[in-house]
């Protein structure tokens, strides 16, 4: 080994260690997790458990804000929980959105019972309402979201993440498993 002319040793550096890219969760990425869902009480609502995970292409409104804040930066194998206000989940309650509607505008339903959950055509589109009372002529509806004024509690597992491609960030959301099919 001849020393170089300035007489110092030459340095070897080690080659870096390949590290491993880590993605995380930000704009344009199809994101899928597992979650269960808590009322402010604590008691269960609803767990992806028992189903598939829930996929979703973050930036693009397509799940609460609240959730898409919580799991931003977030990488593969995270796993954490967030508490999300109502205004950062389904909103907040509105009392006009309980209605007094006719009976005869419920042809075709069968029997309405308290609890029911109903799609009824108005002039903005479908709108989803939970029977309230039930009378004689008129039947109470509420067309608030089931879950809208209650703070919700999320245990979140994030399972996958990828680019999303660009025909999905064309039409703004997921195509395959767990997204549109066509
Ligand atoms: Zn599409």
């Amino acid at each position: 080994i001849m020393p170089n002319s300035t007489g110092s040793a030459t340095c070897w550096r080690p080659l870096p260690a390949e590290t491993e890219k880590i993605m995380n969760a930000e704009k344009n990425k199809v994101v899928t997790f597992h979650y269960n869902l808590k009322n402010a009480d604590g008691n269960p609502m609803e767990s992806s458990r028992e189903q598939e995970p829930m996929t979703y292409l973050h930036g693009f409104n397509a799940i609460i804000p609240g959730l898409e804040k919580a799991i931003e930066g977030h990488a593969v194998g995270d796993e954490f929980s967030v508490t999300v206000e109502p205004e950062d989940a389904y909103g907040i309650r509105n009392e006009k959105n309980i209605q007094r509607i006719p009976l005869k505008r419920l042809k075709g339903i069968g029997k309405v019972q308290v609890g029911q959950v109903l799609n009824l055509q108005t002039s903005e589109g479908q709108v989803q309402v939970t029977v309230l009372k039930v009378g004689r002529f008129n039947v109470d509806v509420d067309g608030n979201h089931p879950l809208a004024g209650q703070q919700l509690t999320f245990e979140i597992e994030i399972m996958d993440m990828r680019d999303a491609t660009e025909e999905e960030l064309k039409h703004g959301h997921v195509h395959g498993p767990g997204g549109h099919q066509h």
